[in-house]
């Protein structure tokens, strides 16, 4: 698929009730914080995602490299369909696999980075982990030579590069596949898919979204994306979605 540069991608069309909506969460719907635990959920979004999830019969998810448990913590008290951890995790599939033993040692010896460079981040998610260094941009070369090394340590994991992150996690998950898959299924089957989101990992979800004739939004003016549609901002997000939800 040709994924251009577009520095001037126009708004997405006006909201349908026949769409299935996926929506990405750090940076797309949230922005980002120092840690990712110190992040701000707007309630009006909230209202206006209860909204919207009722008025597309359901077919409002969030895909997210977050856990369904951060997930529900995060947006409670609403409990959106999800897909967690960049498609490992699915609402009603069972937990996901215990992390490899190499994964176990890396958390360790990031956490000792972490620890000499104050405002980085290291989040065990289970069977991912992600080093953070928004919050220290120091760590960077420390966290990415620990990453590099372990990941020879571990077969069927990739490195996902994101926003002042690293993420280890197993190959073949990934967003487009959660959202090809919810596709196939009820109340999603059937409508226009629409992704919004703002990172690398949305590339998969905007491919996806494509193949099934839908629409593609990126947040921000990150360069190439396959997005042909685009809004500046998570808070430009939070507008569209509560302007959307208005009766
Ligand atoms: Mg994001």
């Amino acid at each position: 698929m040709a994924c251009m540069r577009r520095p001037d991608l126009p708004p997405p069309p006006p909201f349908s009730d026949d769409w299935a909506l996926f929506l990405d969460v750090d940076g797309t719907l949230l922005d980002f914080a120092d840690a990712p635990h110190r992040v701000h959920v707007d309630p009006d979004m909230l209202e206006a995602l209860d909204v919207l999830h009722r008025r597309l019969d359901g077919a409002l998810a969030l895909v997210s490299g977050r856990s369904l448990e951060q997930l529900d913590h995060l947006f409670a008290p609403l409990r959106l369909p999800a897909a967690g951890l960049h498609g490992l995790e699915h609402r009603g599939d069972g937990p996901a696999a215990k992390p490899p033993t190499p994964l176990r040692t890396l958390r360790g010896e990031a956490r000792t980075v972490a620890l000499r460079h104050p405002g980085a981040v290291v989040e065990d998610k289970g069977a991912t982990i992600a080093l953070h260094w928004r919050g220290n941009p120091d760590a960077e070369p420390a966290m990415r030579a620990l990453a590099e090394a372990a990941i020879a340590w571990l077969p069927g994991y990739s490195l996902q590069p994101g926003d002042h992150v690293l993420e280890l996690r197993p190959k073949g998950a990934n967003k487009g596949a959660a959202v090809a898959r919810m596709l196939d299924e009820a109340p999603f089957a059937g409508r226009t898919p629409v992704f919004v989101g703002d990172d690398h990992t949305d590339e998969h979800g905007f491919e996806a979204v494509l193949a099934h004739g839908g629409i593609a939004v990126l947040v921000g003016d990150r360069q190439p994306s396959c997005a042909r549609h685009g809004l500046a901002s998570p808070a430009e997000v939070r507008s569209w979605l509560v302007e959307a939800a208005q009766p």
